[in-house]
């Protein structure tokens, strides 16, 4: 591992003036990411500002919104009655990502922000566009199984490998970071980045931001939701396909509003909105679930290895919103 300096900072502006100060530093806050990048030599900070002691591990709650900290843990939040009663697929998200202890260490903020699993990424050896910006992309001639079918580009099939934020983006919540002039909150479609020809540019994210909060509005819709994560053994793994779901119902029984936000095919945490106006005031059925999720894998570019998540993920997409359409035809 690189040597480094460790500064810890007790405000954002401070943890905002080091990173400026210091243009290699990446803050950390649960380690759980960045740590192992470090090892690796693939992430190669001069300075680590850790932002542990900053205030912002808490749950807020108002009719309006539910504002969780950055510094809230994912075991924190999963456990906390309000986000189970008001965002089931988050806390289900939650339950299946990684395992006790790394949730227990896991932030909300640094969730947002872990990297790609891509095996060539990781090795700090083969050519990786995201790695090295212009040094090719050894995925696309190599073993290429965990690797993205939707939102890919030339330069990088990586997935997005993350739970939470397939939750996230199926909630439509909010990012929000303190940058110079305050508070910015970002949908999160404006968070991520398609790689395009770009792939080392992964957030709206600009030098000196400081993730704070994620901000989620309760309504009868995010009741109403689910979260089903498919992937080669039953803990401790990441997604092959997951897919985040919220239904809300219309007093003739069709379907009012629809969320879809899909994991494990995408290059980013995915909406599926093809899918969801093809739901949104259509009567729930099978049949109208299984040409939903067509309608969402239809721009799919697959690989030899990869070929199989689209029937997957289409399975797991007609499961989840049968789950949650039970009992009301
Ligand atoms: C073995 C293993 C299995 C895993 N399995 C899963 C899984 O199944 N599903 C899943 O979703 N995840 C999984 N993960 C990933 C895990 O969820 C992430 O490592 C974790 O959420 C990152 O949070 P952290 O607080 O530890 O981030 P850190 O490692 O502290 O930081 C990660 C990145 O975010 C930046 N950062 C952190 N906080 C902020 C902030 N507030 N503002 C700006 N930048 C910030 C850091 O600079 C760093 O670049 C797994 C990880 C491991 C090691
Ligand atoms: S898929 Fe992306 S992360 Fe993986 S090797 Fe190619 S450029 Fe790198």
């Amino acid at each position: 591992m690189q040597p480094f300096t460790y500064h810890s900072v007790d405000s954002v502006a401070h943890a905002r003036a080091a990173l400026l100060e210091h243009p290699q530093a990446q803050v950390i806050a649960g380690g759980t990411t960045l740590l192992d990048l470090m090892k690796a030599g693939v992430e190669r900070p001069d300075v680590v500002i850790d932002i542990n002691r900053l205030p912002l591990a808490a749950i807020e709650v108002s009719p309006e919104r539910v504002r969780i900290g950055a510094l809230a843990r994912n075991s924190d939040v999963a456990d906390d009655a309000t986000i189970a009663r008001e965002f089931p697929v988050l806390v289900q998200a939650f339950a299946a990502g990684a395992s006790g202890q790394l949730r227990n260490m896991a932030t909300v903020g640094g969730n947002l922000l872990q990297r790609t699993r891509c095996p060539y990424f990781r090795d700090n050896i083969s050519r990786c566009n995201k790695r090295v910006p212009g040094s090719g992309c050894d995925a696309r001639e190599g073993y290429s199984r965990m690797h993205a079918v939707l939102g890919t580009s030339d330069a990088c099939i990586a997935t997005h490998p993350g739970d939470m934020a397939v939750a996230l983006a199926a909630l439509d919540a909010h990012v929000v970071v303190m940058r110079e002039g305050g508070e910015v909150r970002f949908t999160f479609d404006g968070f991520y980045r398609l790689p395009e020809s770009t792939p080392e540019d992964e957030t709206a994210l600009v030098r000196g931001d400081v993730i704070v909060a994620v901000d989620i509005a309760p309504s009868p819709l995010h009741r109403r939701s689910r979260y089903l994560k498919l992937r080669d053994r039953a803990s401790y793994e990441f997604a092959l396909v997951s897919a985040g779901a919220c239904l809300d119902f219309a007093d003739d029984g069709t379907i009012a509003r629809s969320r879809l936000a899909l994991g494990g095919v995408a290059t980013v945490p995915w909406r599926a909105r093809d899918a969801e106006r093809m739901l949104d005031g259509a009567a729930p059925a099978i049949e109208l679930f299984r040409r939903a999720a067509d309608a969402a894998f239809t721009g799919a570019e697959t690989t030899p290895h990869n070929a199989f998540k689209v029937e997957l993920a289409k399975r797991a997409i007609v499961r989840v919103l049968s789950t949650l359409a039970e009992g009301t035809s």
